[in-house]
C-alpha cells in the first residue's frame, strides 16, 4: 500500500541546508497498524506529511497503491489526499463557528457528494465515534477528548483506506487519550491502514508494529 524508497527531505535555511529525513525506506501493508516512535525533532511529522502527500520528498520515491506519486503536482496530490487519506493531528483543527456535524461535513464537499449524502455520512461517522448526542454542539462546548473524536469522525467520513495520526493523544488527559486509542484500535480491526506517530512508547505499544526514527533515519524495525 505505502512504499517509501530512500526518501530524503532537505530544508533550505538560507546559508545552511538541513537534512531532516535521511534516506527513509519503509513499507506499510494494506490493513497494517504501524507506530512510528521517536523523540521530538527526529522528523516524525515531516515523515507523516510526506506519507500524507502534504509535502514532497527532496529525493527518493514514494509509491502509493503501486503508483509513483513523488513527482505529482499539488493538484494531483490533493486529489490523492481527498480519496485515500484521513488525517488526525495533535491539535484538533476544528472550525470554532461550526457545529460538530458541520465540521465533519465540510471536507466532503470536495468529494462531490450531494448535501444529503454528506449529512448522512457525517451522522454515521459521529455515531461511530460515540458522539451522536453531541452533533449540534460547537467545539467550545465539547471536551478535548470529544473534540478529538469529532476530528476522527471528520477523518473517517470520506471512508479513506489510510488513516494518519500525528500525536493524536498529545493534547489529551490520560482517560480521553485511552478512549481515542481504543477507537483507533477498533478502526484497525475494521481494516483501515493506520500509521500512528508518537513520542510516547506506551502509546506506540498499542500498534501491531513499531519502528523508531532518530535524527531522520529509521534505526530499528521493531522494539517488540
Ligand atoms: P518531530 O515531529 O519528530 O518532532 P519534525 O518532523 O516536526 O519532528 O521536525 C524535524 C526537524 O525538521 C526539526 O529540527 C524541525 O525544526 C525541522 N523542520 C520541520 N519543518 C521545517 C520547515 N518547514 N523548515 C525548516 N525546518 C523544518
Ligand atoms: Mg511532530
Amino acid at each position: 500500500m505505502i512504499d517509501l524508497k530512500k526518501i530524503t527531505k532537505t530544508y533550505d535555511m538560507g546559508s545552511v541546508q538541513v537534512e531532516v529525513l535521511r534516506g527513509i525506506s519503509l513499507h506499510v501493508d494494506e490493513g497494517e497498524f504501524l507506530a512510528i516512535v521517536g523523540p521530538s525533532g527526529s522528523g516524525k511529522s515531516t515523515l507523516m506529511n510526506m506519507i500524507g502527500c502534504l509535502d514532497t520528498p527532496t529525493t527518493g520515491e514514494y509509491y502509493l497503491d503501486g503508483k509513483e506519486i513523488s513527482t505529482y503536482n499539488e493538484k494531483q496530490l490533493s486529489k490523492i489526499r481527498n480519496q485515500k487519506i484521513g488525517f488526525i493531528f495533535q491539535k484538533f483543527n476544528l472550525l470554532p463557528k461550526l457545529s460538530a456535524l458541520e465540521n465533519v461535513e465540510l471536507p466532503l464537499i470536495y468529494r462531490g457528494m450531494t448535501h444529503k449524502e454528506r449529512r448522512q455520512r457525517s451522522i454515521d461517522a459521529l455515531t461511530k465515534v460515540g458522539l451522536e448526542d453531541r452533533m449540534n454542539h460547537k467545539p467550545t462546548e465539547l471536551s478535548g477528548g470529544q473534540q478529538q473524536r469529532v476530528a476522527i469522525a471528520r477523518a473517517l467520513a470520506g471512508d479513506p483506506p489510510v488513516l494518519l495520526a500525528d500525536e493524536p493523544t498529545g493534547n489529551l488527559d490520560s482517560k480521553s487519550g485511552s478512549d481515542v486509542m481504543t477507537l483507533i484500535k477498533q478502526l484497525s480491526k475494521e481494516g483501515k491502514t493506520i500509521v500512528l506517530i508518537t513520542h510516547d512508547n506506551e502509546i506506540a505499544m498499542e500498534a501491531k508494529r513499531t519502528i523508531i526514527i532518530k535524527d531522520g533515519m529509521l534505526v530499528n524495525n521493531s522494539i517488540a
